[in-house]
């Protein structure tokens, strides 16, 4: 009996954090999987699972899991903030020895979670899986992605590993040295890349997903595409010196042709053509560059606002905190 104590205490715990946002299909046959690989390892565990704002019945079975097993963690938040967002929150709140994330709807497989435990009983404090096919991908996503992180990697300061996936273990210390980092225009991958710490690399298949459809709109993935690049890289600020000393070059050239043309030849025609072509091609380059200043600029006044990062409409109170009803709906 004391030693059953004994070991309860010195068992390591691990929280699995899981962003769901309309995976009513998913939900319960993600936590059976789960459970099943956990059971496996002498672990203790808690699955938190962030609810992004869903509109179907999620919350509802999130609701039943709860109350049928204690180490399901639902957090609501109050609307659908994004993927990036709602691991952030379930990353705030995990409490495990260590933190695995990965996505609710089976493309992150839980077989694959004793082999990341396995690299952290090894000694790594971040256990990193890289996404070497997906199989539900069509091939215009697939060639854009690597095309993306091809040109992100020539760009920013940090490498950012191609296929790269939200499927990683962090060590507590990590963890707690992460939350530190409160930018909202957040690309979680590049982020923890460049944290540092012993860091190693699993490769994984993602399958297809288990039920549903991919909650990533285009939209959502263009956004996704530019905060990356707007969070690590100055270089397009750059687009516009750059351009600007070409061009300058170029007129020097045009205006020495032009002074030949009135003074030596003589023949000074009213060139229409040149003109117009001119106008447009540096009203168009301008109009670009300012578009990029733009995009800077507009992040900048989103980040100084410091508003709060997500906004949680329902948990669980915890130990630590008075328990009130009112937050507890
Ligand atoms: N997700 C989320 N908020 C969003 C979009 C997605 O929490 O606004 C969750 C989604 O439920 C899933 C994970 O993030 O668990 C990955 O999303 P998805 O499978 O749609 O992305 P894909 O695999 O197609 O890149
Ligand atoms: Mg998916």
């Amino acid at each position: 009996m004391e030693e059953d104590r004994i070991s309860q205490q010195q068992q390591k715990y691990i929280s699995v954090v899981v962003p769901v946002y309309n995976e009513e299909a998913n939900i319960e046959h993600f936590y059976e999987k789960i459970v099943e690989v956990m059971d496996g390892l002498p672990y203790a565990f808690e699955l938190i699972y962030v609810d992004d704002g869903s509109t179907d019945r999620s919350r509802e079975i999130l609701r039943r899991l709860e109350t049928h097993d204690a180490r399901v963690q639902p957090v609501f938040l109050s609307r659908n903030f994004g993927h990036q967002l709602a691991l952030t929150c379930g990353l705030d709140r995990a409490e495990g020895d260590a933190v695995i994330m990965m996505d609710g709807d089976m493309q992150h497989p839980p077989s694959l979670l004793p082999t990341l435990v396995a690299h952290w009983e090894e000694g790594y404090e971040v256990v990193q899986t890289i996404r070497i096919a997906t199989e539900d991908a069509g091939f215009l996503k697939k060639w854009t992605s690597a095309l993306y992180y091809k040109m992100l990697n020539r760009i920013s300061r940090v490498p950012i590993q191609e296929g790269g996936a939200d499927f990683r273990l962090m060590d507590r210390k990590v963890v707690v040295e992460f939350r530190r980092y409160r930018e909202r225009a957040r690309f979680i991958r590049g982020l923890i890349g460049a944290m540092g710490y012993r860091q190693t690399q699993v490769e994984f298949r993602a399958p297809e997903r288990y039920a549903g459809r991919s909650k990533f709109s285009p939209r959502k993935m263009i956004r996704f595409a530019l905060d990356g690049i707007l969070a690590y890289s100055t270089i397009p600020l750059r687009i516009g010196l750059y351009g600007g000393v070409i061009c300058g070059a170029l007129s020097f050239l045009l205006f020495l042709h032009v002074l030949y043309t009135k003074f030596i030849e003589d023949t000074a025609v009213p060139g229409w053509a040149t003109i117009t072509a001119c106008v447009l091609f540096f009203g168009g380059f301008q109009l670009f560059t300012l578009g990029i200043i733009g995009e800077y600029i507009s992040n900048i006044f989103e980040e100084v606002k410091h508003r709060p990062l997500y906004l949680v409409a329902r948990e669980k109170p915890s130990l630590s905190r008075d328990a009130d009803e009112d937050v507890y709906r």
